[in-house]
């Protein structure tokens, strides 16, 4: 029988200095501590980490500070510095070089993270129903992080930034924690997603943060260079064609994370991109694509459009068509402009007719299937790794790293008979239509 006792607590070691109000601080963290289930330790030697609350008022509070800092690490090793001291992190950094974190005063929630890093939030199955890899509404061999909250663009037509507020970054400890235990928990493919994946970290100057003892810089290059740590597929959504991205593609090259990417371009006419106000919108695509399949050939580059945005012409819209004919992009979703209750778009002049919108979204969609459907048939006869999502009784749903899940084509498998969802496994392709595949066995 399952009973407390056979929980370990782990043990916190606390040391606060400083005000009255720095008393108080302790006291909060103190109680959150307990809260969550574990026990204070007595001494350094039971602690699994130790938090030293500093002040920083004073040059004798400072050395007092330091001193008790100094102590923990010489007599426990793991320590987390957090208070006024912490506000001036360079008087902390230039000596000590080993600590898990540094926070400033009343970072309650920063502690906690650091502490949930390192000395793993005990779990008591009468009490917590929610298992360390939180609440999953995808299959359980996939699935999503969200790296980041809100956004610091002001594209015309979105209000995301008015409802969500300015970019907040997670720290990359917190998201390869959430990552590593997902992995545990038996997901095969992570899929990373935000608002706006590449200006990933820039909120929090790329700040690092610690993961298994050590510190990583919070930026999108070294999170997948991580992510592709854990020995499963990873795929970005959501990526702006900036200069720092050719970074990720070359990371998709030597195999480390999915050669897929997806980048929501909207439109190509660089006068709509402009009213759009997109990000990136006066980068050359096209240049950026020829570049990125330099750099990885067998990229899979998804993407998405709005036709009929306000203002757009005839020529705008040629001038999409005719990016899509030089792209050749391997996915491509497109939707017709609508206005949406506080966007900006909406007071722009030139609404497009609905049924404008419509043959445009229809010629756009013929022109993409036409490509679609060639680059598709050029896979016919070769083999691919696969994922299986779904079995039915006469065939199995299943992707390559060309298809991210619930957005892109599927390839059907035949005999799925000792097929599992989850299962991956080597398959060969025998047909192609517009937009999905049909394999067999190897
Ligand atoms: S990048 Fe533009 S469309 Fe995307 S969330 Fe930010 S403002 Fe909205």
């Amino acid at each position: 029988m399952i009973t407390k006792q056979n929980y370990h607590s782990p043990k916190i070691g606390f040391v606060s200095l400083g005000c009255p109000k720095a008393g108080s601080d302790s006291e909060k963290m103190l109680s959150k501590i307990k809260a969550e289930g574990y026990e204070i330790a007595q001494n350094y030697h039971d602690s699994e980490l130790v938090i030293v609350n500093t002040c920083g008022f004073i040059d004798s509070a400072v050395e007092e500070s330091l001193d008790a800092i100094s102590e923990a690490i010489d007599k426990n090793g793991k320590v987390i510095v957090t208070g006024c001291l912490g506000e001036r992190r360079e008087v902390i950094e230039k000596r000590f070089d080993n600590l898990l974190a540094i926070t400033g005063s009343e970072a309650y929630k920063e502690v906690m993270d650091a502490v949930h890093m390192h000395a793993p939030k005990p779990i008591d199955p009468h009490i917590d129903l929610i298992p360390p890899q939180g609440v999953r509404l995808t299959p359980k061999h996939y699935a999503y992080i969200k790296i980041s909250e809100g956004c610091n663009h002001t594209c015309t037509f979105c209000i995301i930034p008015s409802m969500r507020g300015k970019l907040v970054s997670r720290p990359i400890g917190e998201i390869m924690q959430e990552a590593e235990n997902l992995v545990r928990s038996g997901v095969s493919e992570l899929i990373i997603i935000s608002q706006d994946t590449s200006a990933y970290g820039v909120d929090m100057k790329y700040r690092p943060s610690f993961w298994n003892g050590r510190p990583i810089k919070s930026d999108l290059y070294h999170l997948a260079k991580n992510l592709s740590q854990l020995g499963v597929w990873v795929r970005f959504h959501y990526v702006y064609p900036y200069p720092n991205v050719d970074n990720l593609i070359t990371l998709m090259a030597e195999g480390n994370i999915l050669p897929y990417i997806d980048v929501p371009f909207q439109h190509a006419s660089p006068e709509i991109l402009k009213s759009m106000k997109r990000p990136a919108n006066a980068e050359n695509n096209l240049e950026r694509i020829v570049g990125w399949r330099k750099i990885c050939p067998d990229i899979v580059i998804r993407s998405t459009f709005i036709v009929g945005f306000p203002g757009e012409t005839d020529e705008q819209f040629e001038n999409l068509i005719e990016f899509l004919e030089q792209a050749k992009l391997d996915r491509v979703g497109c939707f017709m402009y609508s206005n949406v209750e506080g966007a900006v778009a909406n007071t722009i002049s030139g609404q497009v007719e609905s049924d404008i919108k419509q043959a445009r979204l229809d010629r756009l969609m013929n022109v993409q299937k036409r490509i679609s459907q060639k680059k598709l048939s050029e896979k016919v006869g070769s083999i691919q790794t696969v994922i299986v999502d779904e079995i039915s009784k006469d065939f199995a749903v299943a992707r390559s790293y060309a298809n991210a899940p619930e957005i892109d084509g599927v390839i059907f498998l035949e005999n799925p008979s000792g097929l599992e969802a989850g299962d991956m496994l080597d398959v060969k392709i025998k047909s192609s239509e517009d937009y999905d595949l049909y394999a067999g066995p190897k």
